[in-house]
């Protein structure tokens, strides 16, 4: 039996964080995580999946080089090159999380799968049991494949194995329109690989505005083929790939074979084998135990929930900050702080881009009318996005008519992670329309869009 003060459950970005906050209170901590270390940021997540992104937007760029004049002939991708590269930079990336977990103490580190078999005790898979007064989970989530996809047997890939193909696939059909199946989906297809993307029900990325929405599914559909509320009825391992049934647009039935499926289809919060079933916490019907997203404690116990698994904002810098606030949290134990939570910010690396920040569309639409104003933008109108030939997509902001404070958007066009940060730190700043429209605009950019959108929104709040 060992026994310690702190045992932190996973070592990805939370977990790191919370092993780091944890030791300015003890000497006894421990970090537990079989392996593979690394990070799902780093090492199947948001930089491999960016690295793609980036090879997929030099080929596009090269094709739409002919609206500005510019003929760029013979454009070839060579698949191999284009994964060797993904994979090489996101060793590197790797590499430097595990150069940083070097400052870790062996004795801390436990490379081991555990399951609670009590509050406060563990069980390795070796059968060693740990003691532990105050546990953080951070064990991340992983891709949640529902059944009938399964059919594509050796030709299903999920973001955990796409990037280590040798090459480039010549066809891949994706389930799932969500931030991954939007981002890798478009990647492939800008890399020459024919795709074609279903959804269910019309959900696109994590838009919840139908104008926005709408902007969106016009902008990629007319790119590739994809259907965000598809009849699929069959799904097929067949001789030559994996073939799949489904209605057209027009309701017949078509079958097209794909050398892979990649399921995009969500993921999974790491907390079903955990063995929380003997613990005391409450858990929800996903099996997450009940906590505050304020100070990540699970109900009034000593053990605290951080990053993908408590399935609150699956994000890397929600991760992060939870990390470290549950780190905290549970080395102060039972002293806690109400740990600092940041507006809300949601990118999606497609083209155009995708962002949400602040309060979300659907929250607003539970407020009063007369409480909220509301104005949109579309790119269309916009003299930089002209420039640059990037029209598509719009934007959409609220914000609250009695103190003018600006509350959140959505937005889908060129570029936009970076209006949404400046609006989502306007947002946290709670900074007013009127203030924000005196701030400086330079001439010409995209951020003159964000000024006529807050113009047309100050005139909403007035009228
Ligand atoms: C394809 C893709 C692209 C993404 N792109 C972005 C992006 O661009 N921007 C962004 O903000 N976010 C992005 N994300 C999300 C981001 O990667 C995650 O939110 C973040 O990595 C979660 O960190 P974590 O610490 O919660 O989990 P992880 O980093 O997954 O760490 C969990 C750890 O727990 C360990 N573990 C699991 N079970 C046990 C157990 N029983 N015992 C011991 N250890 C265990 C695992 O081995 C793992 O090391 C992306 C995700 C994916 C999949």
């Amino acid at each position: 039996m060992r026994t310690t003060e702190i045992a932190i459950i996973g070592a990805g970005s939370a977990g790191l964080n919370a092993y780091r906050q944890a030791r300015k209170y003890s000497d006894s901590v421990v970090l537990i995580d079989p392996g593979p270390l690394g990070t799902t940021c780093a090492r199947v997540g948001c930089m491999p999946s960016k690295l793609l992104i980036a090879a997929a937007d030099s080929a596009w760029h090269a094709r739409q080089a002919t609206a500005f004049g510019v003929t760029v002939s013979d454009i070839r991708i060579d698949g191999k090159a284009v994964l060797e590269r993904v994979r090489q930079y996101r060793d590197r990336f790797v590499d430097n999380v595990l150069k940083g977990m070097e400052a870790i103490p062996n004795a801390d580190q436990i490379h081991q799968r555990v399951r609670f078999v009590a509050d406060h005790r563990l069980e390795t898979e070796s059968g060693e049991q740990i003691e532990a007064q105050r546990i953080v989970i951070a064990t991340g989530s992983r891709p949640a494949i529902p059944g009938f996809l399964r059919a594509a047997e050796d030709r299903l890939l999920s973001n955990d194995d796409l990037f280590e193909l040798d090459t480039l696939p010549e066809s891949v059909v994706v389930f799932g329109p969500g931030v991954i199946g939007l981002e890798l989906g478009q990647a492939l297809h800008r890399l020459g690989v024919r795709i074609r993307m279903f959804g269910i029900g019309g959900a696109l990325g994590p838009l919840q505005d139908s104008e926005v929405r709408a902007s969106a599914l016009k902008a990629f559909s007319s790119e590739y083929p994809l259907d965000a509320d598809a009849q699929v009825d069959s799904v097929e391992r067949t001789d030559s790939g994996v073939t799949v049934g489904f209605k057209d647009q027009s309701g017949t039935l078509q079958n097209e074979t794909f050398e892979y499926l990649l399921a995009a289809t969500g993921r999974r919060p790491n907390v079903d084998q955990l063995g929380l079933e003997n613990t005391s916490l409450t858990l929800d019907d996903q099996g997450i135990p009940h906590f505050d997203s304020a100070t990540l404690q699970c109900g009034d116990s000593a053990i605290f929930i951080a990053g993908d698994a408590n399935n609150h904002l699956p994000l890397l810098h929600e991760a992060s900050d939870e990390g470290r606030i549950a780190g905290n949290n549970a080395g102060r134990y039972p002293d806690l702080r109400t740990g600092h939570r940041t507006t809300p910010l949601a990118v999606v690396f497609s083209d155009p881009q995708i962002a949400t920040l602040g309060i979300s569309a659907s929250k607003i639409r539970q407020y009063k009318p007369d409480q909220i104003a509301c104005a949109s933008f579309a790119f269309s109108d916009q003299a930089r996005a002209k420039v640059l030939n990037r029209t598509e997509g719009m934007m959409k902001a609220w914000a609250d008519k009695h103190s003018g404070k600006l509350l959140g958007a959505e937005l889908v066009g060129p570029d936009v992670e970076h209006l949404a940060h400046l609006l989502a730190w306007a947002v946290e700043q709670k900074l007013t329309v009127e203030r924000l429209l005196e701030m400086p605009y330079y001439h010409p950019v995209l951020e003159e869009g964000v000024r006529s959108l807050l113009r047309d929104l100050k005139h909403a709040m007035e009228h």
